[in-house]
């Protein structure tokens, strides 16, 4: 695996051969990898010629300074995960290779309200700090393709948002969410947690898929106040919030909706941890 730090040294390496020639896959990422991660570099490697990751904890993204402060950064063990896995180039740039000025969020896209509902109204800033990042990393890797998770699937649908708007010929493609045994959708924040808590935060998922089973019985208001409750039961558990929506607009559900997204966010022990489902109409 070729591990390049600056944007000057990337764009020299991509336009050689063999990569010029081939089809680019990237994975962005903030490091503290997992088998989660790992997947996006296996579905890159399954549909593009060279995987491109990069590591880049991007301060303009955290609204919560302690949660910057404290977000891990196993550089070595990233490193030996990438290279076991095969993956071609890791992209390591500094702040200042991103941000060659000061460290701000300089310019947002409208992206539909897209980007002000669930963790945009618990976290401000949190998303045009993605868009910020993400903007620049494509623009330093140029991939023809870009694999993102559907575990953050609202900046799944803020970048397919932002990229579409910027005209870019990157395809954005959407992986599967990644779970532990218990269920819990994989983090890289789950190592925050106590044992206990890691175990018992498999009840988020579990209460995702009683949310989908009730849906035929139940109105919408009534699964998410209960599931909302169930979620808020356990000791340490608080639930941020439980949304049913439409998953394309991430407003109500309306005639048109043709697919579900059932979503959530609970803070365990401090952590927050995110997950979801979609659910086709009929299907
Ligand atoms: P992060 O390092 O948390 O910014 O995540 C980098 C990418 O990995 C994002 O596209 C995430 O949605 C994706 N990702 C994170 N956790 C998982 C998971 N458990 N399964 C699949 N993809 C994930």
């Amino acid at each position: 695996m070729k591990i390049v730090k600056t944007p000057i040294q990337l764009r020299a390496l991509l336009e050689q051969e063999p990569y010029k020639q081939g089809k680019i896959g990237f994975v962005p990422t903030m490091g503290a990898l997992h088998q989660g991660h790992i997947s996006l570099i296996e579905e890159s490697q399954k549909m593009s010629d060279f995987t491109v990751c990069s590591i880049f904890v991007n301060p303009t993204q955290f609204n919560d300074p302690e949660d910057l402060k404290k977000y891990p950064r196993p550089i070595e063990q990233d490193i030996k995960m990438l290279e076991t896995a095969h993956c071609d180039v890791l992209y390591l740039p500094s702040e200042s290779d991103i941000y060659p000025e000061k460290i701000q969020i300089k310019e947002t896209f409208y992206v539909d309200g897209l980007d002000t509902v669930l963790e945009g109204a618990s976290r401000p800033g949190h998303f045009s700090g993605v868009m910020q990042v993400v903007k620049i990393l494509l623009e330093h890797v140029q991939p023809d393709l870009l694999f993102l998770g559907q575990k953050d699937y609202q900046q799944f649908l803020i970048l397919s948002k932002m990229v579409q708007l910027l005209h870019l010929k990157t395809e954005v493609v959407r992986c599967n969410i990644y779970r532990e045994k218990s269920g819990l959708a994989m983090s890289s924040r789950n190592i925050r947690l106590s044992a206990d808590a890691r175990m018992k935060a498999g009840l988020i998922y579990a209460t995702l898929k009683y949310a989908a089973s009730l849906l035929p019985l139940f109105n919408i208001f009534e699964i998410k106040q209960l599931c909302f409750h169930l979620l808020n039961a356990p000791q340490n558990f608080h639930a941020d919030y439980f949304e049913i929506l439409d998953a394309k607009t991430l407003k109500e559900i309306s005639d048109s909706t043709t697919e579900y997204i059932i979503i959530t966010s609970v803070i365990v022990e401090g952590v927050r941890l995110i997950d979801n489902i979609l659910i086709k109409m009929n299907g």
